[in-house]
């Protein structure tokens, strides 16, 4: 295996990320694919007896086995580092093995996290209920407001932790701010970028110090599997996080790495195709739903916030109708629009997060967060808006909207 010449970081950091997308990390093998190979291998071999001694010590470079290298699953790494503006970058085998691969491997007993109130709700999980188990206490703020940050910090506390924009209320954490107040008192903030991606919004560059992935949604984009990441400095990344992962496993399968790597090479025209179809889809919507919440319409109060630290909108934005009767009744009048609770997917997608993604939260935290009776949450594929305009306003008339 050979990086292509003008692989190395001096050359491909320079590049553009639509560039990085398709070329960068690309390592070939002796037969010079044009397309990323797939190396479905669990172990390694070596030619000699002294060559496997001198691997496990770190004095030859090569791989030992899967759960800790693999060719496929490092391309893919060097990538995401790459679009990320990031030293170093660590792939997972979903995006929530990556969140509590983050978190765990930098907190002990007696540490404390601030995190952010609006959030996927296993993430949420995370916060309320993992940490506490093992003393970590947390504080949950509304992440909105940067001054609750301050507020909620004490002596202990080691990690900030939120998502920008929120899932699913599309609340817009500030991130030049927050990640401000975080460096001042020497706490890290890690911030889960699944919504925007590197395409729309580099939090590093804006003061963040470590971003968490869910590359199952936008990265992979088309629906197919599941897998995450997570980047930071060359120190964070090797000393810190790598080994918690090599000893406990969340490792990404080479066949999901690739197929990542695939999405990769459309993720810059995707996100911003989708976004510009998920702004056309909400300013129908607005004139027909009560309340909406999406980004990039001037309507959301943080629209301005939103739009100083994203390229663009996103394809996921929220909407409010009276309850979860005509909630329910809309999404089962949809004939093009899946009923589906996935997100980042070239199929537009809608679900009710009360019932589905956010079943699992107790009610009163659940209003607390945003998520009412009568929210939906679609994420706007790349299918021809006008389609998805049609669909939606037979459904809305269906349900008396
Ligand atoms: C989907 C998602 C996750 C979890 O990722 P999985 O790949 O499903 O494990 C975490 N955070 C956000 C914001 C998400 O959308």
């Amino acid at each position: 295996m050979k990086r292509r010449t003008g692989q190395d970081r001096s050359i491909t950091q320079t590049w553009r990320p639509a560039t990085q997308a398709i070329r960068g990390g690309t390592a070939r093998s002796e037969w010079g694919e044009t397309s990323e190979a797939l190396f479905l291998t669990s172990g390694y071999s070596y030619d000699r007896a002294e060559d496997a001694a001198a691997r496990f010590a770190g004095e030859q470079a090569g791989m030992t086995y899967s759960r800790l290298q693999n060719p496929t699953v490092e391309m893919l790494e060097e990538r995401i580092a790459l679009l990320e503006g990031a030293e170093a970058c660590r792939t997972m085998a979903t995006g929530m093995a990556a969140m509590t691969a983050v978190l765990l491997c930098q907190l002990e007993q007696g540490d404390h996290v601030v995190a952010g109130r609006a959030a996927f709700g296993s993430c949420r999980w995370l916060a309320d209920t993992l940490l506490p188990k093992f003393g970590i206490q947390t504080t949950i703020v509304d992440a909105r407001d940067p001054q609750q940050f301050i507020d909620a910090v004490r002596p202990e506390t080691k990690v900030f932790f939120f998502e920008t924009p929120a899932n699913p209320t599309m609340d817009v954490v500030d991130l030049r701010a927050v990640c401000a107040i975080a460096r001042e008192r020497g706490i890290r903030s890690v911030v889960d970028n699944a919504f925007a991606t590197p395409a729309l919004q580099r939090p590093m560059e804006l003061g963040a110090d470590v971003t968490a992935y869910s590359a199952t949604k936008m990265m992979d984009g088309q629906g197919r599997v599941l897998a995450g990441a997570v980047c930071g400095s060359a120190d964070f990344i090797n000393n810190t996080l790598l080994p918690f992962t090599r000893n406990t496993g969340p490792t990404l399968s080479a066949f999901n790495a690739w197929v990542v790597l695939k999405g990769l090479e459309t993720l810059d025209l995707r996100i911003r195709r989708q976004s510009q179809s998920s702004v056309k889809v909400g300013e129908f919507l607005e004139k027909r739903v009560p309340r909406i919440l999406h980004p990039g319409l001037a309507s959301h109060p943080q629209h301005a916030l939103a739009m100083s630290q994203m390229e663009a909108a996103g394809p996921i934005f929220a909407f409010e109708v009276a309850d979860r009767a005509q909630a329910h009744g809309l999404l089962n009048s949809l004939t093009l629009i899946d009923i589906s609770n996935n997100i980042g997917d070239s199929r537009s997608l809608m679900t009710h997060p009360a019932s589905t993604t956010h079943y699992g939260v107790a009610e009163e935290k659940r209003l607390e967060m945003g998520v009412t009776d009568g929210l939906l949450r679609l994420n706007v594929g790349l299918e021809d808006p006008r389609d998805l305009i049609d669909d939606l306003d037979q459904a809305l008339s269906q349900v008396g909207l």
